[in-house]
């Protein structure tokens, strides 16, 4: 299995980044795990956007979810019709999301006409091309799913915690996963009450947790010091962590 970081940004893009986009390859499988702002243009860097065959998306929040737009008009009046249309994986309330945001402009069909749209629940275990997906809710501001993708022939196990605050529910879905690719928004814990993010230091204590054997941070900004992030969550990991770059290519 093969990983390209296109965008590892929080909810603002790092200057010349993008927001979160993971495409992960498995033999002849092509999916694009969350498209969010930026995510499209970096996509087109490294690899023709009529080549990716599923979509998914871990929650609709904008910086998860806004570059369907333009990756939907490309696909709609890009060169190369009559191709399959990749399918778009989405949980529950998504898809009502983009309806809305295309009806603003006068084409709320404009995602659904470029995509076999395709609704999970989070309980579900789906096959995507060469891959089997399953999902573990978290808790954020909105409904998001924790992803696992693993190829359907068996295999190294990739699981993406989305975004999400301090939770039981990914450390049990991300027992001994072989990366965990894991968000760390923050620099101080939330104050009292509900926590949508996770520091970098609950990252890697979340990744100790699960026995996690391999850990990268993403969701962070450029505004922030990414060596001390690392060192908080390394010292709370109990080992080495990676930092997630836009570009970088993980191996399993
Ligand atoms: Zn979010
Ligand atoms: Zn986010």
């Amino acid at each position: 299995m093969r990983i390209t970081i296109l965008g590892k940004s929080p909810s603002w893009q790092d200057a010349g980044g993008a927001c979160s986009g993971y495409l992960v390859q498995e033999d002849g499988t092509t999916v694009l795990l969350d498209c969010g702002n930026g995510v499209f243009a970096k996509l087109r860097e490294v690899l023709d956007y009529r080549e990716v065959g599923h979509v998914l998306l871990s929650h609709p929040h904008a910086d998860h979810c806004l570059d369907l737009i333009p990756f939907a008009y490309a696909l709609t009046y890009g060169p190369g019709g009559g191709r399959e249309q990749p399918e778009l994986l989405v949980p529950p309330g998504a898809l009502e999301l983009l309806r809305a945001l295309g009806t603003l402009w006068g084409n709320p069909e404009l995602v659904e006409g470029a995509f076999r749209i395709t609704q999970y629940d989070p309980a579900d275990r789906l096959v995507v091309g060469d891959l089997r997906a399953r999902f573990a809710p978290v808790p954020h501001y909105i409904d998001a799913n924790a992803v696992e993708l693993t190829p359907t022939g068996g295999g190294p196990r990739f699981t993406f915690s989305a975004d999400c605050g301090p939770n039981d529910a990914l450390v049990d879905f991300a027992r001994d996963t072989d990366l965990l690719l894991i968000e760390a928004t923050l620099t101080e814990p939330a104050p009292d009450g509900f926590a949508g993010h996770l520091t970098a230091a609950e990252a890697g204590d979340h990744a100790r947790r699960a026995g996690a054997r391999r850990v990268v941070l993403t969701h962070f900004s450029d505004e922030l010091d990414a060596g001390a992030q690392q060192e908080a969550a390394a010292q709370a990991f109990g080992g080495p962590v990676e930092l997630a770059r836009g570009g970088a290519v993980l191996e399993l």
